[in-house]
């Protein structure tokens, strides 16, 4: 066979988490890979609930096309949500209801970016935004990024030097993969100088509201007089992610934009899962849930840091989040994370290695431990494998 694919596709790898979780997939595996949610506080007994009151009360409408932008009163909801917490200023018509927001980040490389453009981004961010943006061939500059955001001034630097940023993209709380979070200083700087450069912001947000201790602090968008700032948000950690259901709010011109790439891409998303979520937020206390998750994973993460304090060598280090569903490990530079993984796999342990976070490579002495997936007995198990293992390596 010859194929003639588009040359975007030369950049396109499988996702290594994705490979990962293939093994993964083995229920005797004891994985801190993925970035999944307990599935045990899913409320299944509410949802088939509510999918029976949609179907019984709005079964026709429920089954039938629907709008682009989504479901009117699940995004007057979120608008209100967002502004409740976030100290935005949203209605209905800033929000557009996306599959997942993964395809909030597709369809921002859509709206963006040309080939060769430049996204900044903090160093390490999110692989799978990785994938989807370089989707649209353009290339990445990396933003130092220390405990509380990126560093402001290095990151002024390259909007003054580097031609051909379109956007930044960064996700202030509990960051995937390091779990840090933004300082209330940072967020505002970020967006004084995109209004200075004129350049879009996109603030990934799925974890904000899985905070086990301290304020929430007001979003960048909050200091965004221009409209510069994007933000998304996600119904996957505080709901289902089954139900891909998830939104991206900002300035009505361009979200307009992503309409109209959304329309090309899948018309719209699916009625009947927005008809229930909505019909969820109406009947039932979403917050309450949370609560639910927060404390299960606030137990989860505290036994993970306990565990790790216990059984790791000394010179390992790893981030303290107060949220979220990661936390960061750096291991001596000489030690290659891939090569941990791979005695681990023997072990049936699992990890993603750190490396994958940055879009320029490097940094192979770093992983990425969740802790939200896992019941304690075995977070207990794996991490004492995962620290025997350390120790081997390092000696
Ligand atoms: N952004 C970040 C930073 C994430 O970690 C994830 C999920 N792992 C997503 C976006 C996508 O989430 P979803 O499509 O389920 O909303």
């Amino acid at each position: 066979m010859e194929i003639k694919y588009a040359a975007r596709m030369a950049n396109l790898r499988a996702s290594e988490i994705r490979e990962i979780l293939k093994v993964t997939e083995n229920p005797n595996i004891i994985s801190f890979a993925g970035g999944l949610p307990a599935p045990e506080l899913f409320p299944v007994k509410e949802i088939k609930e509510i999918n029976r009151l949609v179907l019984e009360e709005s079964g026709s409408k429920a089954l039938q096309y629907s709008t682009t932008e989504g479901y009117k009163p699940l995004r007057e909801l979120i608008a209100k949500r967002m502004n409740n917490r976030l100290l935005t200023s949203f209605d209905a018509d800033n929000i557009l209801i996306t599959h997942g927001s993964q395809q909030a980040l597709d369809l921002s490389g859509k709206v963006f970016l040309d080939k060769n453009d430049v996204v900044l981004c903090e160093s390490p961010t999110y692989l799978a935004a990785i994938n989807s943006f370089k989707a649209y061939e353009c290339t990445f500059a990396e933003v130092e990024t220390d405990n509380e955001g990126m560093v402001m001034e290095n990151l002024e630097k390259m909007l003054q030097t580097i031609p051909r940023i379109k956007f930044i993209y960064v996700i202030p709380d509990f960051q995937n993969p390091t779990g840090r979070t933004w300082s209330l200083e940072k967020r505002k700087a970020l967006a004084k100088l995109a209004a200075k450069y004129k350049i879009i912001v996109i603030e990934d947000n799925p974890y904000g509201e899985l905070r086990f201790e301290g304020e929430t602090l007001p979003s960048i968008k909050s200091f965004d007089k221009e409209g510069y700032v994007l933000c998304t948000g996600t119904f996957s950690k505080i709901f289902c992610p089954g139900f891909r259901i998830a939104w991206i709010a900002g300035d009505k011109e361009i979200i307009h934009k992503y309409v109209l790439v959304k329309q090309g891409a899948d018309l719209q998303c699916n009625t009947l899962a927005q008809m229930e979520i909505s019909k969820y937020l109406e009947l039932y206390n979403i917050n309450e849930h949370i609560n639910k998750i927060i404390d299960v994973y606030k137990r989860r993460r505290d036994l993970t840091i306990h565990i790790m304090e216990e059984k790791f060598p000394k010179a390992v280090s790893f981030t303290h989040p107060k949220g979220g569903l990661f936390i960061w490990v750096e291991l001596p530079t000489n030690i290659d994370a891939r090569e941990v993984l791979v005695q681990s796999i023997q072990r049936k342990v699992a990890f993603v290695p750190g490396g994958a976070f940055f879009p320029n490579g490097g940094k192979e002495n770093t992983l990425r431990i969740n802790f939200s997936n896992m019941p304690e007995e075995r977070i207990v198990e794996g991490l004492t494998i995962l620290g025997e293992i350390l120790y081997e390596s390092i000696k």
